[in-house]
């Protein structure tokens, strides 16, 4: 089987935490360089400042992972698509939906794979809540999403930043296991977004969506984000069956419970997943834009109603 030379673009968090050690394991995938504007380095890795002196130096390239924050994703993605690379994108692909399908209808053009990672949805407990759904109506579904934004992004202060997401970079990935799991589309019927005083993105936000698949239209299917968890974290899933059966998923998707009884619970190897998804694509020649989880944020913020409330500071 063919091995892909790939380079990482933007050495933050999310690339040192498990695109580079999964990489590292990854017999699909060679890493062959990293670029950062700080000019972060690798032992024995080329580091560039600039993904063009990295295409420069570095022609016969296969791939980039794309793992910067969203607002400067799209111009990126185009250039290495333009120098006939294959791309992966971290979540959320983009700022805008129309920079998303843009990148979807210029890698067709240059017959490139592009990828938009959905971390959330890889896991065993999501794919068996799939199956227990299918077919089926829901009496409710609540999605509770609760973090300390403290803990998980500190001075991280592109996430504050209009284009970046705010509460919805985190609530982007229970809405990717939503879309998953839903025997049927879920639509935005109302949000409420709170800002705070000095920032441009919500800190958090309630959602009220409407489904062919739930039961009656007076069924609850609602979704509760909130930056400002401090103590245990939230990343639950609650959902009743029309046959009263009780599924949880807990753990960010990594644990499924069945009527109060653990079902399923493995391991988070979302990334080692994510990349053998990758090489298949790469094997195929095919690409996989799935826009359903970004769709619903950009319905809230369209139907959203803003209330501003006090000053965030770190
Ligand atoms: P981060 O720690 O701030 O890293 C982002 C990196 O991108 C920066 O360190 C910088 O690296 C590079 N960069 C390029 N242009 C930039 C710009 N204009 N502003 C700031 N940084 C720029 O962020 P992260 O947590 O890794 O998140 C990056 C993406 O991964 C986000 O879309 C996020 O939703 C996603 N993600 C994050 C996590 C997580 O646990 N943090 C989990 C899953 C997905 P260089 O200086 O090396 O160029």
């Amino acid at each position: 089987m063919r091995t892909y030379s790939i380079a990482i673009i933007g050495v933050g968090k999310i690339a040192q935490d498990q695109h580079l050690p999964v990489i590292a394991r990854d017999k699909r995938f060679k890493l062959a360089a990293v670029v950062s504007q700080r000019g972060v380095a690798r032992p024995g890795i080329p580091s560039f400042h600039t993904p063009a002196e990295l295409y420069a130096a570095l022609p016969e390239l296969d791939a980039v992972a794309i793992c910067t924050p969203p607002h400067v994703r799209h111009s990126i993605a185009r250039e290495a698509l333009d120098a006939g690379k294959q791309v992966l994108l971290e979540k959320p692909p983009a700022p805008t939906m129309a920079e998303m399908h843009d990148l979807t209808s210029y890698a067709a053009a240059r017959r490139r794979v592009i990828f938009a990672t959905w971390h959330s949805q890889y896991n065993e407990a999501v794919d068996l809540a799939r199956k227990l759904m299918a077919g089926r109506k829901l009496r409710s579904l609540h999605i509770e999403w609760k973090e300390d934004v403290k803990r998980w992004h500190p001075g991280q202060e592109w996430i504050w930043d209009a284009g970046n997401f705010g509460v919805f970079d985190p609530g982007i990935n229970a809405l990717s296991i939503l879309t998953r799991i839903m025997p049927e589309p879920a639509f935005i019927q109302s949000a409420d977004l709170l800002f705070p005083a000095n920032r441009d993105t919500p800190i958090a936000a309630s959602l009220t969506m409407k489904s062919p698949a739930m039961e009656t239209a007076s069924s609850k299917l609602t979704a509760d984000f909130d930056w400002r968890q401090e103590g245990d974290q939230s990343w639950n899933i609650d959902i009743e069956l029309d046959d009263a059966t009780k599924l949880r998923l807990t753990d960010g998707g990594s644990r499924l419970w069945v009527n109060g009884a653990m079902r399923f619970e493995a391991p988070s190897e979302e990334y080692e997943a994510i990349y053998r998804h990758f090489a298949q694509l790469l094997d195929k020649g095919e690409s996989a834009m799935d826009a359903a989880p970004f769709q619903l944020v950009a319905d809230a913020f369209l139907v959203g109603r803003r209330r501003t409330i006090a000053s965030f500071n770190w």
